[in-house]
């Protein structure tokens, strides 16, 4: 067997040579290696039982529970293709996934247990498996699963063949409905060993995982390498500030993830505690767009540990990524803090225009990638397919340039551009460049339909100070911008609403805005 390209030998391999060093922690409790693996080969061995075959999609509604960590393993080493189900989906859109995705095993976390419970239609799937309490009679319950299962590994183990499919994973959904991904085993064992070499993942890490199971990237790119240099993985989501600086500074974190809303408070802490850099080493982030004043702030404040990075779940691995010497002063890049990077070793980027045809340098237009880590295509939908993978080259849909040293700057989604009065506008400019405007917290920027202007730009906000009405956001963006990207209308709302990903959910943002009320007139 070649286990390089095998994700499921290769992970075994790692976790059997991890032993008893903690692998998983969680408040107080741990796991080892050693526990994971078996736990995993248990699980792999008891689908067998219930007549699943190596291949068979099993789709994971997971929650962070140990349990969930180990029947994603369990799925890897048995050779079963893991389905990812969104934790926060309604009933309806699990049962989507489920039916496209052909699922013949499912294991849901009591956390779900209400939309579970409103699924119709799981009767037909071999093997339902409930990580506490079963919701329906007929549901394994995870310990009683796993307890007649034999803790080694399953017999002549599937995902001997690199090219098997070994997971699909959902997109984030923000620009409609969430797609299967298809990763092979290559696919995703060359993520895993790729992520540690342009990041800061040694052998033995002590991971903060600051997102939740429900990232499909976090899983890829965070926990599975960190599992496989022997390190461990501690779960900070639900620590209040104050439990999550302590955990940061006695467990040494090495590396963690923050996804963008946690930006504030994450600065926040680190002023608060800044001995906990004594022992973090890198801090990574990706999945969307970090204003540039903010990034700016977080490297003043953690220096060369900051890593900005693109990619999609299309990529497998990010495909673009900032180095630690990029935040000096020698760094040739345009503008470093509006970058995502430049190229990793196995990607290729390139700027392309309508037709497909490679554009010059400094020229803006679609970003067109290729990587040794990037997905099959989607599931059941080979007309998306071809026309995102086309040529062997994933079109991202997202606009950016290349500057002459070569780093990207990724504009914005093609999806979420505005073109209004016929002139184009990108809804993450006039956000970014809104970031320091006082009593604003947050703005999304969107363009809804217009009479005369075919589109016009709309905001809804959420502000800290009361006083900031609409008048002083407009002006604010007047004074920072062009006239023809300010929002013309902007509405205040406690919340903006996001994905089960934590980026801004832009549909959502614009079906509400009709109900949005408009601030009563002051004057
Ligand atoms: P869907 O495809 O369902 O609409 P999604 O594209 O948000 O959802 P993901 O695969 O999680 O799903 O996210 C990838 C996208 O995130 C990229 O295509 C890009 O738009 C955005 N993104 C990722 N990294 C960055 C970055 N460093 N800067 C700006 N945008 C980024
Ligand atoms: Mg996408």
């Amino acid at each position: 067997m070649i286990v390089d390209d095998t994700v499921g030998a290769m992970l075994a391999a790692s976790l059997r040579r991890g032993g008893d060093r903690p692998a998983l922690r969680m408040a107080d409790a741990i796991r080892t290696h050693r526990e994971l693996l078996d736990h995993a080969n248990r699980f792999a061995n008891a689908l067998r039982g219930s007549g699943l075959r190596p291949g068979d999609p099993v789709a994971l509604m997971l929650t962070d529970r140990f349990e969930s960590v180990e029947a994603y393993l369990g799925c890897l080493i048995g050779g079963f293709a893991a389905v990812h189900v969104n934790d926060r989906w309604a009933a309806r859109e699990v049962q989507a996934v489920l039916a496209d995705a052909g699922a013949r095993g499912f294991v849901y976390t009591d956390g779900v247990g209400e939309s579970v419970s409103a699924i119709d239609a799981l009767g037909d799937i071999p093997a339902v498996i409930a990580i506490g309490e079963p919701v329906a009679a007929g549901h394994h319950l995870w310990s009683n699963f796993l307890e007649a299962a034999r803790p080694v590994a399953p017999d002549a183990a599937g995902g001997t063949d690199p090219n098997d499919l070994t997971i699909i994973g959902y997109t984030s959904g923000t620009t409609g409905r969430p797609k299967g991904v298809v990763h092979t085993q290559r696919s995703l064992s060359r993520t895993i060993r790729h992520m540690p070499v342009h990041f800061e993942f040694r052998p033995r890490n002590r991971t903060a995982f600051t997102g939740t199971l429900s990232f499909v990237s976090g899983i890829w790119g965070v926990l599975l390498p960190t599992l496989y240099l022997g390190g461990e993985v501690s779960f900070m989501a639900g620590l209040d500030a104050d439990e999550w600086i302590s955990r940061m500074i006695q467990q040494s974190s090495m590396s963690t993830y923050v996804p963008t809303p946690l930006a504030g408070d994450f600065n926040e802490q680190i002023h608060r505690r800044p001995e906990v850099l004594r022992t973090l080493r890198s801090v990574l982030h990706s999945g969307s767009q970090i204003p540039p004043l903010t990034l700016r702030r977080t490297v003043e404040l953690i220096g060369a540990r900051m890593v900005e990075c693109y990619g999609m779940t299309e990529t497998g691995a990010p495909v673009t990524t900032t180095e630690p010497d990029d935040w000096s002063a020698d760094c040739r890049a345009d503008d470093i803090y509006a970058s995502a990077g430049r190229p990793m070793h196995l990607a290729d980027v390139r700027i392309i225009d309508r037709d497909g045809a490679q554009l010059p340098t400094g020229e803006t237009g679609e970003i067109s990638v290729s990587s040794e880590t990037q997905f099959l295509g989607y599931l059941n939908d080979p007309a998306l397919t071809a026309q995102t993978l086309v040529d062997g080259r994933i079109r991202t849909g997202d606009v950016g340039r290349l500057d002459d040293a070569g780093y990207l700057y990724v504009t914005d989604r093609a999806k979420d551009m505005i073109l209004s009065g016929g002139m184009n506008v990108f809804p993450a400019e006039v956000e970014s460049a809104m970031v320091d405007v006082p009593g604003l917290q947050e703005i999304a920027v969107f363009g809804i339909p217009h009479e005369r202007w075919g589109e016009t730009v709309v905001a809804v906000a959420v502000r800290t100070d009361a006083d900031l009405d609409e008048a002083a956001v407009i002006e604010a963006a007047r004074a920072r911008l062009a006239s023809y990207k300010k929002p013309t209308s902007v509405r205040f709302v406690d919340a903006l609403p996001r994905t089960a990903s934590l980026k801004i959910d832009k549909p959502a943002l614009r079906r509400a805005w009709v109900d949005l009320p408009p601030e009563p007139d002051k004057h």
